[in-house]
């Protein structure tokens, strides 16, 4: 079935970015599908029982007139307010996500688009519900799962089912009684082991890093309260007190302007391998940790999996292995574009969309936002903080445009 007229926008994912941006785009009057799973991938590929990383302050989904934060959620479900101190856990926030989208996105169609191609007056999108419409605009907000990366040495391992990434679990219980190996020193790879070790599995951590890392507990849970000369040396963020993530959030459109090399090493050690504060207790010394150990090889053996070690420890055995290395942007992995699409997108740093100041790509009305634009605007965008940075600039460049 193909729809007859265009639709001005279509907004390809319902997660915090997407919803975003259509709150915005529908406040200067542009009319948008919207079409995803709302708060799919909090929901698929979440561990259960995970907390957010990200304070409250910094877990709000941005909308035109700022009501509908985290904070105003839980008024709503007449709770109380929570600031710094509170780890959001991760059901309350697919509650949240749900809120914001029955009051301010209420039209998101529960389909996937499985193909966007180029098309005469805009764009063609296909539905697994078999319908097909053109679009003049498309904004990809699909989000990370695209991109997850397991590296190279890990692969064989995957292909036999004994290696698989954090992304395609949402229930680690069913680890339970195994001995599975996870690689990663990152809050993935922490709060992933430390949920199958409360769980009932024999979890081991291989990191690279020397030392496993993690946050300072907040002083106080409004930043506000802090004595004065702690809020001028460590200005409040969303990303975390301190000058430079004051500079990553307050202008990540001068973060465009820095060269490619220095974009690309910043987004990838900005924020580097660290747990939550309230991660220490629960990990530290709670299961074996092998850190300083980098995985050199890895093969079946008699359905395990035995992973070759550059450390102290040279070999490891286990039933399964969690990689935890997160995700590399790479349009090319977004089997969702059509080829020749993918091919018209000009990309920097190992496949990364460069986009303009309103996020539009090199392709006329297409647009990146999220994870896909964090080489372009910097850290910020791996985060639901920038979901208001990302949605003003695009609801502006993208009304500009269909009313021209
Ligand atoms: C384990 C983990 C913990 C995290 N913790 C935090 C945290 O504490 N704080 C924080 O700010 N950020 C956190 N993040 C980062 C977080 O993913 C982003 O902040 C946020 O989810 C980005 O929103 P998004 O809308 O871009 O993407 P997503 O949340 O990934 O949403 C994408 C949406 O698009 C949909 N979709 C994808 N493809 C299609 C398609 N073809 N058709 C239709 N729909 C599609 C998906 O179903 C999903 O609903 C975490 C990430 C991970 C992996």
């Amino acid at each position: 079935m193909i729809s007859p007229s265009p639709v001005p926008v279509a907004i390809v994912g319902a997660g915090p970015y997407g919803l975003s941006v259509a709150a915005h785009l529908k406040a200067r009057g542009v009319a948008v599908r919207v079409l995803g799973v709302p708060m799919g991938s909090w929901r698929a590929r979440m561990p259960a029982g995970m907390f957010l990383k990200s304070t409250p302050r910094a877990s709000s989904i941005s909308d035109p007139e700022g009501r509908h934060g985290l904070n105003d959620f839980r008024a709503a479900e007449g709770r109380a307010w929570v600031g710094d101190r509170y780890a959001v856990p991760l059901d309350e926030f697919v509650r949240y996500g749900d809120w914001f989208q029955q009051r301010c996105v209420p039209e998101v169609e529960r389909a996937a688009v499985t193909l966007v191609e180029a098309a005469p007056n805009g764009f063609r999108l296909s539905l697994d519900t078999g319908e097909a419409f053109t679009a003049r605009t498309v904004v990809l907000a699909h989000g990370f799962p695209p991109y997850a990366r397991i590296p190279a040495e890990l692969r064989p391992l995957a292909g036999a089912g004994l290696a698989s990434h954090t992304s395609e679990h949402a229930d680690l219980a069913k680890f339970a009684g195994q001995r599975v190996a996870v690689i990663g020193a990152g809050q993935s790879a922490l709060e992933s082991a430390t949920l199958m070790h409360e769980a009932g599995s024999e979890p081991v951590l291989v990191a690279r890093t020397a030392h496993l890392v993690f946050g300072d507990p907040p002083d106080s849970d409004r930043p506000d309260d802090r004595p004065w000369p702690q809020r001028v040396a460590k200005p409040a963020t969303p990303l975390g007190p301190g000058w430079s993530f004051a500079a990553f959030s307050r202008a990540p459109q001068a973060f465009r302007y820095l060269p490619d090399r220095t974009r690309a090493d910043l987004v990838r050690t900005i924020l580097g391998p660290s747990g939550a504060w309230w991660l220490r207790e629960r990990t530290l010394g709670r299961f074996p940790q092998l850190t300083g150990h980098e995985v050199v090889s890895a093969e079946e053996v008699r359905g395990r999996a035995r992973l070759r070690l550059r450390g102290p420890t040279d070999t490891l055995e286990a039933d399964q292995v969690l990689v935890a290395t997160g995700y590399r942007v790479d349009v090319e992995r977004l089997d969702l574009l059509a080829p020749g699409l993918r091919r018209a997108v000009t990309c920097r740093n190992a496949g990364a969309p460069r986009l303009s100041p309103g996020f539009e790509s090199s392709v006329p009305g297409l647009y990146f936002t999220g994870l896909s634009a964090a080489d372009t605007f910097g850290p910020v965008m791996r985060f639901v903080c920038g979901t208001g940075f990302a949605a003003r600039a695009i609801s502006r460049s993208v009304a500009t445009a269909v009313r021209r």
